[in-house]
């Protein structure tokens, strides 16, 4: 049995693509023997796109609808896109035929033994200013703040394995991010050139802008991956190294002052000194209320602070994890 494959896309007022989209990706799915869905997410579209998904759905029994009551972005689109997919292998893409259908077969074959195929604008077809140049540097620095060494995180043609995105919870820009995140947990990733095609209906929804956007949520990614179960290890060194010279410094004035009777009131060093010392103490107690919510985080949704792949008992062989099934068959044996 070929694997289902469920073909998400986040809708915000593109109602002229829509029908050209519907009949590229039915061509194309059509030829091919897997089961699958097109799950279409109206983010909030004011343009007529929802009457039209919907009219489609009613005709076309493989059309999953979903449609949000405001605008709420296109990464909450993608995560309710994977909420309400069935598929084993779910590939996003979006709307507006700037991607191309006729890769998804492509996409497909190369997801085999992968856990992610991320497709490439080699030969992207925006304005090169306001965001090819961006986008280039906001991918080199991605590939190395991330260790993921990825041409194009921007590209919403990806093919997932559904038990990739499944644990993963997405906020802000975060949705370039999911191939790091799940490399981190082991992904397995491959990365294929696909096509790409100039916006030839509405408007594209972003400026340079989001590159911002995007770096703020890429410290937000570091941060949770290296240190979000330890936060006193990120605050604690630079707290104890300004509260050490701090002290010092202060200690050194009050000598001089006690000893030798020398005016320190005056002092720059004595300023210095006690800025130190305040942002010592504060890093410190930064770094402890970060170890409380850490525990709150992890404890209140019964997080794991680690990530099986397998787990073997012999009584029951080899389980795969996905967590729940394999906690269910766990427990019932
Ligand atoms: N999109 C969305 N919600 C938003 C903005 C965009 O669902 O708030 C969708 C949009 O309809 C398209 C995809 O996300 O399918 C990518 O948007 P766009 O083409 O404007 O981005 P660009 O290709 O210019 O980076
Ligand atoms: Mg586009």
């Amino acid at each position: 049995m070929p694997e289902s494959i469920s073909i998400v896309i986040p809708v915000y007022n593109e109602v002229e693509s829509l029908p050209r989209l519907y009949e590229a990706i039915k061509d194309v799915m059509e030829g091919l023997d897997n089961p699958y869905e097109i799950v279409l997410v109206d983010d909030g579209s004011r343009d007529g796109s929802l009457k039209y998904l919907e009219e489609l759905a009613e005709r076309d029994s493989h059309i999953v609808v979903v449609s949000f009551r405001r605008n709420f972005g296109q990464t909450a689109a993608m995560a309710a896109g994977f909420e309400y997919s069935k598929g084993d292998v779910i590939i996003t893409m979006d709307a507006d035929l700037q991607n191309d259908p006729t890769d998804i077969p492509m996409m497909i074959e190369m997801i085999k033994g992968k856990d992610i195929v991320s497709g490439w604008r080699k030969n992207r077809k925006d304005p090169f200013l306001s965001r090819k140049l961006p986008s280039l540097i906001a991918n080199w620095i991605i590939s190395k703040v991330t260790g993921v060494s990825l041409h194009d995180y921007g590209c919403t043609l990806k093919a997932y394995r559904r038990e990739v995105v499944e644990n993963i919870k997405l906020y802000g820009e975060m949705h370039r991010f999911i191939p790091a995140i799940a490399s981190w947990v082991g992904a397995e990733i491959v990365e294929v050139p696909t096509k790409h095609h100039p916006r030839r209906f509405g408007t594209s929804k972003y400026g340079i802008s989001r590159t911002v956007r995007v770096v703020l949520d890429l410290i937000t990614v570091r941060f949770l991956q290296s240190f979000s179960t330890r936060p006193i290890h990120a605050f604690g060194p630079p707290g104890l190294l300004m509260g050490f010279v701090g002290f010092m410094i202060s200690l050194y004035l009050s000598y001089e002052k006690i000893i030798h009777g020398v005016q320190i009131g005056n002092r720059p060093l004595l300023l210095l000194g006690v800025l130190l010392m305040i942002l010592g103490v504060q890093a410190i107690v930064m770094g402890l209320l970060g170890e409380m919510l850490a525990r709150i985080y992890h404890e209140s949704q019964d997080k794991p602070i680690f990530v099986v792949k397998k787990v073997f008992r012999q009584d029951i062989g080899e389980v795969l994890t996905n967590i729940t099934e394999a906690d269910k068959k766990l427990r019932d044996k």
